[in-house]
């Protein structure tokens, strides 16, 4: 579903590539949990993914990228929207409406879906995430794994093959991580959507992982496998 061939991205005034060489595999209808320390390349990988590396970081990548089949070299992530829906760690940054339904519908607004279909999406999402008690919330008033499942689901009414996230628990207390790991678990389990997350907390997520994409050093090659062989390294 995600491909990279020999992909190094290097940012303005940088002496070293942020990631260098990356080849790697991201199959559909997985979750694949992408991890290592701080600094290594993360955030950086996941921006190739969904076109913010290099339309609106400033780096320059070479090599190729594709979501399914689409280079996103040569597709700005508003072309890529429908295949790639992108969430980060910071929930209350995406948010550009009041309440909990209105956001919901705001991601669709630019596919020009019928009014039924996109209502018909509001409700399955609003279901799926287990948010239809809080519609009418303002989405100031509620906690930070309920925002963080809203942000999720302003993503998915879209229907993307693909959602990335970053450290997408990294604000959040045990129970509410849990809240969220267990909603992108069902996203794959049972409707197939194939998840790309970045994680330092490796502990906390790597049971719900069916591979694990280490970057073990800036520079280094990922080392990609099952979540056991990954921790055995
Ligand atoms: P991680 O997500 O693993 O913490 P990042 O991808 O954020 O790693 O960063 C990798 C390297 O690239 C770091 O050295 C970081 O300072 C640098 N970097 C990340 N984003 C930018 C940017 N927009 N401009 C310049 N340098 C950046
Ligand atoms: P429409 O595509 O017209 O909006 P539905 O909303 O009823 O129709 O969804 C069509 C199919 O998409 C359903 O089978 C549903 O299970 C599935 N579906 C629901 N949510 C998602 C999602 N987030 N990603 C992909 N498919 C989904």
């Amino acid at each position: 579903m995600i491909r990279f061939e020999n992909v190094s991205v290097t940012y303005a005034d940088a002496a070293a590539p942020a990631v260098s060489g990356i080849e790697l595999t991201v199959p559909e209808g997985e979750l694949s949990l992408l991890v290592g320390p701080s600094g290594v390349g993360k955030s950086t990988v996941l921006g190739a993914v969904s076109g913010l590396v290099p339309h609106f970081t400033g780096g320059r990548l070479s090599g190729r990228v594709t979501v399914a089949g689409r280079d996103t070299r040569t597709h700005k992530p508003r072309e890529l929207a429908d295949v790639v829906g992108t969430v980060g760690q910071d929930p209350l940054s995406h948010f550009v409406t009041d309440t909990v339904e209105d956001e919901l519908a705001y991601g669709m607004e630019s596919l020009g879906l019928a009014p039924d279909t996109m209502r018909r999406r509001v409700e399955e999402t609003l279901d799926l995430l287990g948010l239809a008690e809080l519609r009418d919330r303002p989405i100031a008033t509620l906690s930070g794994g309920q925002q963080q499942r809203v942000a999720i689901g302003s993503v998915l009414t879209v229907h993307p093959k693909v959602l990335v996230l970053d450290e997408p628990t990294s604000a959040l207390d045990p129970g509410a991580a849990e809240e969220v790991l267990a909603v992108l678990q069902r996203l794959v389990h049972d409707l197939g959507t194939t998840v790309l997350m970045a994680e330092h907390r490796l502990e906390r997520v790597v049971q719900y992982a069916d591979q694990v994409i280490l970057l073990p050093s800036p520079g280094a090659p990922p080392v990609v496998g099952a979540p056991a062989d990954v921790m055995a390294v």
